[in-house]
């Protein structure tokens, strides 16, 4: 008999963790004590050494699903205590403990299993979850996390589910959203006026879907539009919404049903089968398949991960369109009465339930690059896990950029990133935006003392955090855009000293005044210098020069002198000619997302884009798998190295008149770019010593780019580092930006 002590570093808490080491310790006869800490959890085992060594493979071996174990550290206690059971205790008064609050969680097997078993007394119940999945923060208004602060209060738990509640050896021991059909919440279904109808409500809805209707489908975070994949539905869809041509999702019953349409590697599965059950963007098996729903080489694909949605298109739906409900660029709506008023005429009947969503939660978006996942949208199945910084970040309230917003708390060197808000202009989207800042600070028990924020001064969340710090005295740090890139993304692979950092993205504010995004920085959280950028080009009209994109590749046919600009994009730009001689409301950016919007229209791929970004994917979908760079030139300009493109503008100007295929000239275009970063990297090399290379910005949603950069300097000897924790787009600037400011508050 011996007596050893057990500390246990990880995801452990709020996972089932604790009943799961009371069993464990049973099933090997040992005794002793299991309490949360600040860390983890620690405990104390007495019994057999034998018995202890297979009690800590086992920890490893079988821990809950939703745990993760990152170190277990045993020592050996003197002498014996004479336990005579094992128990749960309190942690200690004083420590401060870790507040997480689980993210939302897709249906687990068993209780998939259960769901379509006739024999289970919770046999096709539409709110069936466990300690091991369910909704969690999208219920929660306060912690402790216990029913009665969810919004599940409601609902009194039955004898049955509160014996299963009670019972360590249950499934649904301490699962505070537990219910069954007895004693939970229940669905229902509207038609399009909002009138009640009789009968099974999945099967109304499953008999409108079927006959080509669009129908209101209540998730976890959020409401749904649902309806069939075909091009006639669809479209429909696309004029109610307002949504042109920016793709939807996918909702796929199985593995099969997206193995239909794209190819799957071994870690696309798993990511779509995680209990996150984000959508994974796929490459389609080939361009042309479903245009009507995603017009680029790839779509979204996710698995159901409600029991509604299960059972919903069991046996009948293999493929259903699943998108957010919204208006054009609005939150995601997420209330009964609201999605019965905001959707007349948008949706044709109503599946909801009576059980509330206390925070929205748009679904994630994720997909696989160097063998990690790589997020374009973190939020549902991960919201508000919290991202481990490698430094303290306790008490910075970080306020993100603005299109894509998002923020982010500190607490200890835990980062609370939230989901996806979107675009601040947006009034809806910025009431969001404060309120979950409040809820945030609210959950996890923090009263910011530094704030940080973007050096844009017109950016609402600088101006929010500006009128913060003013009315609460508190310290407020402005960090320029794409030194937050670069801080992100050292802070995401857990570095922390000076980086190269290649950041290209659609368009920050810089320290000179003028618009940059074809950065390539050197430097840390303390501070940086730029060396090289891409030459700036006068852009006319600003921001309605980012849907106008022909204006852009005008700008650039014109900055590269090529002859007759008109005639290549097509159109008439005396007026832009006139703009641009004088000067008034021209915008000098070097903006590397412009430049792909310039490069698409001059290749002819479109003139006008209906959502950002647009221009860039299509110009990649369409190229091929490799191309060979134009030759790559730089200048010297006030000590910065510029990329000049205009031998490359003029390349492609004599390759899309010659009628090259837009295929080889886009690959070309992008093979180009690789070059110049990697001359930009190999020159910042040269001056700093450095060899680490961190690749951020918007413009990194692009697989081209991102593996070709990548492998281009590996080659050389380069360290490479990109995203896997947070997003490379400016959702993800937040966690860079409370790095720097905590740094330089320092
Ligand atoms: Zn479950
Ligand atoms: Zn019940
Ligand atoms: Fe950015």
């Amino acid at each position: 008999m011996i007596r050893t002590g057990l500390q246990i570093d990880g995801i452990v808490q709020g996972v089932g963790f604790r009943p799961f080491i009371h069993r464990l310790a049973e099933k090997h006869a040992l005794n002793g004590w299991i309490r949360n800490s600040s860390s983890g959890v620690e405990l104390e085992l007495e019994g057999e050494e034998g018995n202890i060594a297979a009690f800590i493979a086992d920890v490893r071996d079988c821990a809950p699903p939703l745990a993760h174990v990152d170190r277990v550290t045993a020592h050996r206690l003197d002498g014996l205590r004479g336990y005579s059971s094992f128990e749960i205790v309190r942690s200690r008064a004083g420590d401060r403990m870790r507040t997480l609050v689980s993210p939302d969680v897709g249906i687990c097997d068993d209780c998939l299993r259960e769901l379509f078993d006739p024999d289970d007394r919770r046999y096709r119940f539409p709110f069936i979850n466990c300690t091991n999945c369910g909704p969690r923060f999208t219920i929660i208004e306060d912690i402790p996390y216990d029913r009665a602060k969810t919004t599940m209060a409601g609902f009194a738990m039955c004898p049955d589910c509160l014996a299963e509640y009670r019972d360590i050896r249950s499934r649904r021991y301490h699962a505070q959203p537990d219910c069954c059909g007895i004693c939970g919440p229940s669905l229902f279904f509207l038609d399009a006026s909002g009138t009640p109808v009789p009968g099974d409500p999945i099967e109304s809805a499953r008999r409108l879907i079927a006959s080509g209707g669009i129908v209101a489908v209540k998730g976890l975070g959020g409401i749904h539009l649902a309806c069939l994949p075909e091009e006639g539905v669809v479209r429909e869809l696309r004029r109610r919404k307002k949504r042109d041509e920016k793709p939807f999702a996918l909702m796929c019953r199985e593995l099969s049903d997206a193995e239909d349409i794209c190819l799957l590697s071994a870690f696309e599965r798993a990511l779509l089968t995680s209990p996150s059950k984000p959508i994974v963007l796929l490459k389609k098996r080939s361009l042309s398949l479903l245009p009507h729903i995603s017009e680029n080489a790839c779509i979204g694909v996710m698995l159901p991960y409600t029991p509604v949605h299960c059972l919903l298109m069991e046996g009948r739906f293999g493929r259903l369109v699943m998108t957010s409900a919204n208006i054009s660029e609005t939150p995601i709506i997420y209330e009964n009465k609201e999605a019965v008023e905001s959707l007349r005429g948008i949706a044709d009947g109503f599946l909801l339930n009576d059980r509330d969503i206390r925070t929205r939660c748009d679904d994630s978006l994720v997909r696989e690059a160097d063998g990690h996942p790589y997020f374009l949208r973190r939020s549902r199945g991960y919201t508000p896990a919290p991202v481990r910084a490698p430094m303290e970040l306790d008490g910075v309230l970080a306020c993100g950029a603005e299109q894509k917003a998002s923020f982010g708390l500190g607490k200890g060197s835990d980062f609370f990133l939230s989901g996806h808000i979107g675009d601040l202009k947006n009034i809806e989207s910025y009431d969001n935006y404060t309120s979950q800042i409040s809820h945030f600070e609210k959950l996890f028990d923090v009263s910011p003392d530094l704030l940080a924020c973007d050096l844009h001064p017109d950016y609402l969340s600088t101006v929010y955090a500006q009128r913060r710090a003013e009315a609460e005295s508190l310290e407020l740090v402005r960090i320029q855009h794409h030194h937050a890139h670069l801080a992100s993304c050292m802070a995401d692979n857990g570095l922390d000293r000076d980086c190269i950092g290649v950041i290209w993205d659609g368009a920050g504010l810089g320290t000179d005044g003028t618009i940059w995004g074809g950065e390539v920085l050197y430097g840390g959280y303390g501070g940086f210098s730029r060396l090289c950028s891409l030459r700036t080009v006068p852009l006319p009209g600003g921001d309605a020069a980012v849907r106008d994109i022909g204006r852009i590749g005008y700008a650039l046919l014109r900055d590269a002198q090529v002859s007759d600009p008109e005639a290549i994009v097509g159109g008439e730009f005396a007026f832009l000619a006139s703009m641009l001689d004088s000067g008034a409301c021209i915008f000098p950016t070097s903006s590397m997302g412009r430049l792909f919007d310039g490069a698409a229209a001059i290749m002819g791929i479109r003139r006008r884009v209906s959502y950002e970004g647009q221009g860039a994917v299509l110009l990649e979908s369409a190229a091929a798998d490799a191309g060979n760079p134009y030759p790559v030139e730089f200048y010297e300009n006030g000590g910065v190295r510029l990329f000049d493109h205009r031998e490359l503008i003029r390349a492609l100007a004599r390759d899309v008149r010659a009628g090259r295929s837009v295929r080889a000239v886009a690959a070309d275009f992008m093979q180009t770019l690789c070059a110049a970063a990697l001359a930009a990297v190999s020159y910042a090399a040269g001056v700093t010593g450095c060899r680490d290379v961190c690749l951020s910005g918007g413009v990194f949603q692009n697989m081209f780019l991102l593996r070709g950069l990548t492998r281009a300097l590996r080659a050389e000897g380069f360290g490479v580092f990109i995203h896997s924790r947070v997003s490379c787009t400016d959702e993800g600037v937040s966690f860079g930006q409370a790095a720097v400011a905590k740094r330089r508050s320092n």
